[in-house]
């Protein structure tokens, strides 16, 4: 019994690694050995020679608030906002002061697109948002909490445009990789992956959540040859770590940044101990620009 039981299964060596039968017959586009350059537009390509920074807040809270953050960006010559306009929670109350702005906040993510001439990338949580989202956004980006919500991945891969996926903080590269093959199989390959920390026993600080899995960037980069990108932010959930982990990522060969930044983080309506302020954003890209030089990668 036991014996035709194993006899008849197909998957017969099941493993939570990635082994050389998964590349060939379960991964074979996301490990495919092309390099692949994922381009935003003429100004911005995620590619070998170059290191993408997207910043901006966790939520579109107001235009003011998006205004002051693109201004910081052309500052600084980083061409790639973020900001959600729609936006899942762990935990179901959202204060008075973060209300998801929707619709509103997508019309201000398109002002301030046009008006300083930016790139936009913003979450997509629900199929019923993604033509909304389309007509502003350049980039969709399907955060961890939706990462294996594959209908979601098929909608937003059929749109054709560029996809950050971003990893679950429980789940194992091979499954990431697995998600990643659903998009590829649409016939989307503007992917982009993204390692933002995953949970583990203790992580230092009980205000740090996750813990950033610096050699998912070195594994990945040894098999996957599309953009992997680092979000220090999320990762730690602190400011102060946040340059050391973004310094650490880009050593360790990532193609892109996701950081976290508000005019004033105490006053962020989420996650208020993780955005840098002004100050401390431009001294970071000060020495990304510096590090990043060491790599043959140009912050942009
Ligand atoms: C975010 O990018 O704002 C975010 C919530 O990220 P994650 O899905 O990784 O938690
Ligand atoms: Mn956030």
């Amino acid at each position: 019994m036991k014996s035709n039981f194993v006899k008849n299964l197909t998957n017969k060596q099941p493993t939570k690694d990635i082994t050389e039968d998964d590349i060939k017959y379960k991964i074979p586009l996301i490990t495919s050995k092309k390099n692949v350059e994922v381009k935003i537009n003429n100004k911005v390509s995620f590619k070998k020679s170059t290191l993408p920074i997207i910043a901006g807040p966790n939520g579109v809270e107001s235009r003011k608030l998006i205004f002051n953050v693109g201004k910081l960006l052309k500052k600084n010559k980083i061409h790639i906002l973020r900001g959600h306009a729609y936006k899942p929670l762990t935990f179901p109350y959202r204060s008075k002061q973060y209300l998801e702005t929707k619709d509103q906040g997508m019309d201000w993510l398109d002002e301030v697109k046009k008006y300083l001439n930016l790139l936009i990338v913003t979450e997509v949580t629900e199929i019923k948002y993604l033509q909304r989202i389309c007509y502003t956004a350049d980039i969709l980006q399907i955060g961890s909490r939706n990462m294996q919500n594959l209908e979601l991945l098929k909608e937003v891969a059929k749109t054709n445009m560029p996809i950050i996926l971003k990893r679950h903080f429980g789940s194992s590269l091979r499954d990431m990789l697995g998600a990643a093959e659903h998009i590829l199989l649409e016939g989307n390959n503007k992917l982009i992956l993204c390692e933002r920390g995953i949970t583990a026993p203790h992580t230092h600080r009980s205000t740090s959540r996750f813990i950033i899995d610096i050699q998912a960037i070195t594994a990945l980069k040894e098999i996957v040859k599309y953009p992997i990108i680092s979000d220090p932010s999320h990762a730690s959930f602190w400011a102060p770590w946040v340059p050391g982990l973004t310094y650490a990522s880009i050593a360790a060969g990532a193609d892109g940044l996701i950081i976290e930044t508000h005019p004033n983080p105490s006053k962020s309506a989420v996650d208020p101990l993780q955005p840098l302020n002004f100050k401390q954003f431009g001294s970071l890209i000060k020495k990304s620009n510096k590090l990043s030089k060491i790599f043959n990668k140009k912050i942009i």
